[in-house]
């Protein structure tokens, strides 16, 4: 079984695919090409957002919305500690400093009762992360990012697609990022990633800082970076835009359908934690993350035992960000984000794609049962 079915995907689009990556062979245009504006278009239309601004990875669009935001060093960003590395690792390299607020157990996402005991005066900016697909609570940040006069960036770069009170992921605050890297629930077949936004002036800086702060040719008012998209990765982009929709809904539904399957399997017992959706929003599953006992080597010994059994599972992540080395200078301890360590201690992600059967499915619980009840 694959954690993420790619291939038949392609087979679904294969057609689609392969006459636009020619027609991008043909014209030419390599890099921002002319289907890199056509997704742009159809981003912004899909996020409903006025701009998309369409990048190299959903690394470089968070390094581009900060730069955009003009924050350097002695600022501070607030984001999740539980996260990939990219969230914190984007505000750490621009010279701010990752000030880290706790998440909420049942969501994985930035907890809001805790952030406004977290904002400074040198609070430049809240990111915080749609974690395995599903939004945090953005009516709740940006209420008190609004009192305190500060911007917030979305890391969606595992929720594309999502949706918060009728409104997609992206389109919630004032910057939106995602990533499309080939995993995420969007993907392309390299690296790619896009910034939403309905700020016409931070549209304008966006586009700039993506092509070394350039407003016209060779002309520099600004520093930027090579944050370029490639011509194919867009294609190939708007190949995948023709199912999407389908993928998404079709990503709700199995999500559902493990959480269900696990209740029957696990009727009244509570040896493991399935994912809970908050009512009015759509998860897109980028991960079908449960937790497991940690105790006497608890989570090592499932994916092991999982693996007998035919089944790849993976650890989204074992470290909360203030355990990582890179970061033991901010002057984190242990204990800091109580909630961060104890999920980081215990989650795995099962097998989770668009194109997963029933009978897959089933076989996972199974798997699961047997791997923790013998
Ligand atoms: C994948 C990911 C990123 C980085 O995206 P890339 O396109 O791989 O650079 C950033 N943040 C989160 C939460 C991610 O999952």
């Amino acid at each position: 079984m694959d954690f993420i079915d790619l291939k038949s995907q392609y087979r679904r689009i294969q057609a689609s695919v392969n006459a636009r990556i020619q027609s991008v062979l043909e014209h030419g245009q390599y890099v921002l090409g002319p289907e890199c504006t056509e997704l742009e278009t159809l981003l912004a239309n899909y996020v409903g957002t006025k701009h998309c601004v369409a990048a190299s990875s959903g690394t470089d669009t968070l390094l581009i919305a900060m730069m955009a935001l003009g924050i350097g060093p002695g600022d501070e960003v607030i984001t999740s500690p539980f996260t990939f590395i990219s969230t914190g690792e984007m505000i750490a390299l621009i010279g701010a400093k990752p000030v880290f607020v706790d998440i909420e157990p049942h969501t994985f996402n930035l907890d809001p009762a805790l952030l406004a005991a977290a904002i400074t005066p040198r609070t430049k900016a809240i990111m915080p992360v749609s974690l395995y697909g599903q939004c945090a609570d953005f009516d709740a940040i940006n209420a008190i990012a609004k009192k305190h006069g500060i911007p917030v960036i979305e890391d969606g770069a595992q929720s594309f697609g999502a949706r918060y009170k009728g409104k997609r992921s992206c389109g919630l605050s004032d910057i939106g990022s995602t990533s499309f890297f080939p995993s995420k629930p969007l993907g392309a077949y390299g690296d790619a990633g896009a910034l939403f936004t309905n700020d016409d002036h931070l549209a304008k800086l966006m586009r700039e800082i993506r092509v070394h702060g350039q407003d016209r040719r060779y002309h520099h008012p600004r520093l930027g970076i090579n944050g370029r998209l490639d011509t194919l990765q867009a294609a190939i982009l708007l190949a995948k835009m023709e199912i999407f929709e389908d993928e998404v809904q079709a990503r709700s539904r199995l999500g559902a359908r493990y959480t269900e399957l696990f209740n029957e399997a696990f009727a009244g017992q509570s040896i493991i934690k399935m994912p809970a959706i908050i009512d009015g929003n759509l998860s897109v599953y980028a991960q079908y993350t449960i937790e497991v006992p940690h105790e006497h080597e608890g989570r090592t010994q499932f994916e092991r035992r999982m693996k007998e059994q035919g089944i790849p599972t993976a650890v989204h992540y074992p470290l909360s960000l203030h355990q990582q080395p890179v970061f033991a200078n901010l002057g984190y301890k242990a204990g800091d984000f109580p909630v961060s360590e104890y999920m980081a201690a215990r989650v795995v992600s099962l097998p989770m794609h668009p194109y997963l059967t029933d009978t897959q499915q089933q076989h996972v619980v199974s798997a699961v049962r047997v791997a923790l009840l013998g």
